[in-house]
C-alpha cells in the first residue's frame, strides 16, 4: 500500500479533537523527518506543524494548508482502519487533507522548487474556528509568512476528483451566539411574584428563526439557526428565573454578518426589556467568510483540466477558518469531489476516499510549479 494511504489510515485510526492534536502532529512529524525537509516547525499555535521545502534561489513563499483535527462523532463504519477512540472520528476528511500534503511533500523531495519556499502547514483546531488565528498569532509564524496560500476541502456529493471553485466568497461566515436571560424565580403557585423568561425565550426563538430576508445584502443567504435552549429546570413547584438560548448566525459575507449580529442583538434587547429581564450575550466559534482572490483562483484554474471544474453559484453555507489566511496573503480554497452518493461531511459514516490523494496532490504540485519554477 502507498505510504500516504497508510498514513491516512493511521491518522483515521487515532483521531483527536480540536486543540488536542498532539499525537496526530507527532505522526505528521514522523512521516516528514525521513524526507529531510529544510525545517520542521512544531507546536505552532498549539499542536500545528509547518514543513518547509526551500528552493535554491530567493522567491515567493507558497503555503498549503491541511487540518489536524477530527470531530466528536461516533464512527459507524466498519473498515479495518476504523477509529479506535470512542466518540471521536475523522468525519470531515481532514485525514485525507493531511495525506494529500504528505504526498506533495514526498514529491518535493525529488522536485524541489527552483525558487522561493513551499510551506506545508498542518493547523490545529479548524472545526472550532480557533486554529488558523492561533497559528497566525504565534510569534514564529513570521518565519513562514506566506505570499500565497492555498487549501482544498473534499466535497461529498460531487463527482470524484471534480474541482469546485468560486470567485469571492467560497465559504460562509458564522458565529455562535449564547443568549442568557435573567429574571427572578418564584413559587409555581404564585408566578406573578417572579419574572419568568418563558415568554421572552419563546418570542426570541420565533423572531430569530424567521429573520427578514432584507437584513443581509441583497440576494445573499443569511439566517439564524436556533441550536438549543434551556428554561429553568424540572422542578414543578418553581416558576423559572433564567433561560439560555444558543443560536448560530450564518451569512455569505462579513458585512452581512455584522448586519445580522446587530439585528439579533436588537431583537434580544427589545424583547428582554419588554419583560424586564436582564439579557447577556456571548459569542464563540467565530468564523470569518472565506474570500478567494482572483489571482489565486486563476492559478488554480490553470492547474486543472478545464472540464473538471465546476463554478459554484453560491458560497457554501458551512464555514472554514482558512479565511484567516486569505485575509493576509494572495490565496484561495477549492473543493474537490469525493464522489456522488457519498455520505455528507460530519455524518457518522463518512470516510475520505483514498483515490483522491494522488490527483489532489498533483493539482497542488501544478500550483507550486506555476509560482516557483517559472523563472522571471
Ligand atoms: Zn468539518
Ligand atoms: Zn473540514
Amino acid at each position: 500500500m502507498d505510504a500516504t494511504i497508510e498514513l491516512r489510515h493511521e491518522l483515521h485510526r487515532y483521531p483527536e479533537l480540536s486543540g488536542t492534536e498532539v499525537e496526530t502532529a507527532r505522526r505528521i512529524v514522523q512521516f516528514f523527518e525521513p524526507l529531510s525537509p529544510d525545517t520542521i516547525l512544531k507546536n505552532l499555535g498549539g499542536s500545528g506543524v509547518a514543513v518547509v521545502f526551500s528552493g535554491t534561489m530567493p522567491g515567493p513563499t507558497v503555503l498549503l494548508r491541511a487540518e489536524l483535527d477530527a470531530l466528536p462523532i461516533q464512527e459507524s463504519n466498519s473498515m479495518p482502519y476504523c477509529s479506535t477512540k470512542s466518540g471521536v472520528a475523522h468525519k470531515c476528511g481532514h485525514d485525507g487533507h493531511m495525506a494529500i500534503l504528505a504526498a506533495v511533500g514526498r514529491e518535493l523531495v525529488t522536485e524541489r522548487p527552483a525558487k522561493g519556499r513551499v510551506i506545508l502547514l498542518f493547523q490545529p483546531a479548524e472545526e472550532t474556528g480557533a486554529g488558523a488565528a492561533a497559528v497566525i498569532a504565534d510569534p514564529r509564524f513570521t518565519e513562514i509568512t506566506p505570499d500565497y496560500v492555498f487549501a482544498l476541502h473534499n466535497l461529498p456529493s460531487f463527482p470524484l476528483g471534480q474541482v469546485a471553485m468560486r470567485s469571492g466568497s467560497f465559504a460562509s461566515a458564522s458565529r455562535g451566539m449564547a443568549i442568557r436571560l435573567q429574571g427572578k424565580p418564584a413559587h409555581a403557585a404564585q408566578p406573578e411574584t417572579g419574572l419568568s423568561p418563558a415568554l421572552a425565550m419563546a418570542q426570541i426563538i420565533e423572531k430569530l428563526s424567521a429573520m427578514p430576508a432584507d437584513i443581509a445584502a441583497s440576494e445573499e443567504v443569511a439566517f439564524a439557526t436556533v441550536v438549543g435552549a434551556r428554561l429553568g429546570k424540572k422542578a414543578f413547584g418553581t416558576a423559572p428565573g433564567e433561560a439560555e438560548i444558543w443560536v448560530t448566525l450564518r451569512s455569505e459575507t462579513d458585512a452581512s454578518m455584522a448586519a445580522i449580529v446587530a439585528y439579533a442583538e436588537e431583537v434580544v434587547t427589545a424583547i428582554a426589556t419588554r419583560y424586564a429581564l436582564e439579557a447577556t450575550l456571548g459569542y464563540s466559534d467565530i468564523f470569518a467568510a472565506t474570500i478567494n482572490s482572483e489571482a489565486a483562483n486563476a492559478i488554480i484554474r490553470r492547474s486543472i483540466v478545464e472540464n473538471f471544474i465546476i463554478e459554484l453559484e453560491r458560497p457554501f453555507r458551512w464555514s472554514e477558518d482558512f479565511g484567516r489566511f486569505t485575509a493576509l496573503a494572495e490565496g484561495a480554497i477549492f473543493g474537490i469531489g469525493s464522489g456522488i452518493g457519498t455520505p455528507e461531511l460530519h455524518s457518522n459514516n463518512y470516510d475520505f476516499p483514498d483515490e483522491l490523494i494522488a490527483p489532489a496532490a498533483q493539482i497542488f504540485m501544478r500550483i507550486i510549479a506555476q509560482i516557483l519554477t517559472e523563472l522571471d
